[in-house]
């Protein structure tokens, strides 16, 4: 905006922390340096955090705000072990889409931990792609069967592509198997693995459950779109599209003889696929276990082949200002950042 001041070369280019003013990363330079592998690191350090509970989420906001139909909110939080302060500001405008806009919009906003002041602003919509994305790659690192061959992807909305690619990288997955309810959508996911060179089939749900290893599940679907009848033992299922009170993508009965872990347990059993089975009392919320513990082994994660693990993947503040912080530290190494006085 016009209150963005640059600071002069010579003191952006001086390196004295504080002196340099507001970092600002745009999302083109976001996509341009930070990477699938940069995302999981960063991820993964913030699960072990919150286990550890060194890192910490705030209660999350969200409101419909009688304007332009769109939900808007934030989701805050402060990791000690990383120094890392902030929130992700933004949500969902239904009529963006006409103007050639994401619908969805974020940003993230890094304070200064030791003051409060503002460090840096960072464009918040590749890196929830990523972030996402690097939060059910952590799961299937952790506890899918190291001989997974298949993959199986539901859904093939804006998500789906960044699950997949990030999904491949953690096995030596054979063939990926994928269904959405518009299969049209399903040329994207095709593509990629026709990029790697890998078989890729659209098949039914419940065929796609006996084929495949490792299931990923990313749609904004209301109702079970998996019977726990379908899955077969030793597979890992990593559901990622329930993030709202409502949502449901799976049968809550799969809760009941499978191994569950999620990122966040309190936003596991209120707005994650949790809320189904807990609310039928099929689990209970000590039966869920946070992925950081695996990560840190203080839990022993899958302990057999013909274990049924499911990660509950609901999406929290700290992954945001994980990635933002790495994007931040990358574009400073690298030449990309700008510099600001407010
Ligand atoms: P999108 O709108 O681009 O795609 C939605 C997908 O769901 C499409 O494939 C669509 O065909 C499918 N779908 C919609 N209604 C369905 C139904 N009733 N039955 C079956 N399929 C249905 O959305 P997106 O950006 O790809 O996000 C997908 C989901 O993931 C959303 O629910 C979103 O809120 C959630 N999400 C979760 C996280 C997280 O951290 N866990 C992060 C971002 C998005």
């Amino acid at each position: 905006s016009s209150h963005l001041i640059p600071v002069t070369d010579s003191i952006a280019s001086t390196g004295l922390g504080k002196e340099k003013g507001v970092i600002v990363v745009s999302e083109a330079v976001c996509q341009q340096i930070m990477g699938r592998a940069d995302a999981f690191v960063a991820v993964q350090n913030v699960f072990s955090a919150m286990a550890r509970h060194t890192a910490y989420n705030f209660p999350v906001i969200r409101e419909a705000i009688g304007h332009a139909d769109a939900l808007y909110g934030f989701k805050s939080g402060f990791d000690r072990d990383g120094m890392v302060l902030g929130l992700k500001s933004g949500g969902y405008w239904p009529g963006n889409s006409e103007k050639q806009l994401t619908n969805h919009q974020s940003t993230i906003i890094l304070f200064d931990p030791d003051t409060g002041k503002l460090a840096s602003l960072i464009g918040g919509n590749y890196l929830t792609a990523i972030r996402t994305a690097a939060s059910s790659a952590v799961s299937i690192n952790h506890l899918a069967r190291k001989a997974s061959k298949t993959l199986g992807i539901i859904g093939a909305g804006h998500q789906s592509g960044y699950q997949l690619q990030a999904a491949l990288d953690q096995r030596s997955f054979e063939k990926v198997v994928a269904w959405n309810n518009d299969a049209s959508k399903l040329t994207k996911l095709a593509k990629i693995c026709e990029e790697r060179s890998l078989p890729f089939e659209s098949v039914n749900r419940e065929t796609l459950c006996a084929q495949s290893d490792v299931i990923i599940t990313i749609t904004s679907a209301f109702e079970a779109l998996i019977k726990q009848e379908w899955i077969k033992p030793g597979t890992h299922i990593a559901c990622m599209g329930t993030d709202t009170k409502g949502k449901q993508e799976v049968d809550a009965r799969l809760f009941s003889n499978a191994t569950v872990f999620t990122d966040e347990l309190a936003q596991s059993i209120t707005i994650g696929e949790a809320q189904h089975a807990v609310s039928a009392e099929l689990i209970q919320s000590n039966d869920i276990i946070p992925i950081g513990d695996v990560i840190n082994s203080t839990h022993p994660g899958r302990t057999s082949d013909k274990e049924i693990t499911l990660f509950d993947g609901t999406g929290v503040g700290l992954q945001d200002l994980a990635v933002a912080s790495a994007a931040v530290e990358l574009a400073e190494v690298q030449g990309q950042a700008n510099y600001f006085n407010l």
